[in-house]
């Protein structure tokens, strides 16, 4: 008997409990807990059928001891966490202390200091090594695919990858003037950030958006696509074996940075707390407490996702390159979950993730990134799940 815990209850969380239902002969329970509880109850209502049974839970999962609690009743074999960044920790000690699996899509991020780093999720390497439980860590798209793309890359068509580009675009349109296409405060904290990549065994630091290339996307169309620094650029520097150079590109919009560069400017941005009328308030949350909702996004957009990675390197003695990608289509991710592409490209990757660690193909006791999994039976999940992948072997290369 599988049973699966699901924290969170927000956009990628209504995928995941989603794809869990579709895939009932290996989900056979899952209790999903979140903060606001009917949150949880609504996802139940929607997805829950006769071969899947599902709870709710409310949970606060900042204590530790809530999440110890709320395990030890329900007795899962896994903790799929879907909430936020900042709960990383308190998560994986509580599934320590509670002998569970765990798998997330991002990495740790102290809620005061926007600085996602995997050192302190690797630290806990050695304990889950020794109490033979496996995490899973960044099992989204970017980081997640992108990840189990480059294994895939090095498995099957290359002896040596000297470079990688992590391409991201979302071709989407909501209709709204401005909104972030998941949790605002995340989105914003990644984009505000200065830019950083990996080139010959060092890290260079750019200020933000500082590098601009434009590419032409399939099915999406000419954009600008921006350097930022993105969490999988850190563990691919250490799990890929003589990498050269890795940059991770995404598009925006004229429009959407004009907003952004205006919020900035007036300082809704910021994540240092001021005082409001006694109350000490931080502006990023404020600002995202104004701005639509992601998850609810979905109805009203229309376009298409393209991420993928071009790899450049050598295989027996020439040098060769190829581009991998997904195309996702917003309007396609509603009618079939209710939800847009953004939040469908993590949550379908979670859910397999768990499924092949759940089916015994991804167990391996310790803390890894999914680039330190065997990529095949997770490429052939992406095609049957819905996030079909493309190869194109003479991929135009960025400057
Ligand atoms: P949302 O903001 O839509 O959802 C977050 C959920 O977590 C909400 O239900 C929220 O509850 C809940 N939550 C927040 N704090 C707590 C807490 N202390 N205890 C319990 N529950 C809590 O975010 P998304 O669904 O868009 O994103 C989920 C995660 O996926 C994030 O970590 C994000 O960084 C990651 N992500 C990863 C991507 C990838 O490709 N790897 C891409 C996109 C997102 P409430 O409803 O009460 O606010």
């Amino acid at each position: 008997m599988n049973k699966v815990l699901i924290i969170g209850a927000g956009g990628v969380a209504s995928v995941v409990v989603a794809k869990c239902c579709q895939n009932a002969d290996v989900f056979h329970e899952i209790c999903i807990a979140s903060r606001t509880k009917s949150k949880c109850d609504n996802l139940k209502e929607r997805f829950e059928h006769e071969k899947i049974k599902i709870t709710t839970a409310q949970l606060d999962a900042d204590k530790t001891e809530n999440v110890v609690r709320l395990i030890k009743e329900y007795g899962p074999k896994l903790v799929i966490h879907v909430a936020l960044p900042y709960q990383d920790l308190t998560i994986m000690d509580a599934c320590l202390e509670t002998g569970v699996h765990y798998l997330d899509t991002a990495n740790y991020e102290p809620k005061s200091v926007p600085k996602f780093e995997y050192k302190w999720q690797w630290a806990y390497k050695e304990k889950f090594k020794k109490a033979g439980l496996t995490a899973i860590l960044g099992c989204g798209f970017d980081p997640g695919v992108t990840g189990v793309f480059s294994a895939y890359a090095l498995k099957h068509y290359f002896d040596e990858i000297i470079n990688i580009d992590i391409l991201d675009a979302n071709g989407g349109d909501h209709g709204y003037s401005f909104a972030t296409n998941f949790n605002p405060e995340i989105n914003i904290r990644e984009i505000s950030a200065n830019g950083k990549y990996w080139e010959e065994g060092n890290w260079v630091e750019t200020k933000p958006l500082e590098i601009k290339r434009e590419f032409d996307f399939d099915q999406v169309g000419k954009k600008d696509a921006y350097l930022l620094y993105h969490e999988e650029l850190e563990s691919l520097a250490k799990n890929i074996p003589g990498i050269k150079r890795i940059r991770f590109f995404m598009t925006f919009s004229k429009k959407y940075l004009n907003h952004l560069n205006v919020l900035q400017n007036v300082g809704m941005t910021s994540i240092e707390p001021i005082e409001f009328r006694g109350e000490m308030i931080q502006p990023l949350k404020f600002l995202k407490a104004v701005l639509p909702d992601p998850s609810l996004l979905g109805s009203r957009t229309k376009g298409k996702t393209n991420i993928g990675c071009i790899y450049q390197g050598i295989k027996n003695g020439e040098n060769i390159s190829y581009y991998l990608y997904n195309i996702c289509d917003h309007e396609t991710c509603f009618k079939e979950v209710g939800s847009q592409a953004i939040s469908y490209t993590t949550g379908v990757p979670a859910m397999i993730g768990a499924k092949l660690l759940l089916e015994g193909k991804w167990i391996k006791p310790g803390v890894y990134n999914v680039e330190e999994f065997d990529p095949d039976p997770f490429m052939d999940e992406l095609n049957k799940q819905g996030l079909p992948w493309i190869e194109n072997f003479s991929p135009v290369i960025l400057e």
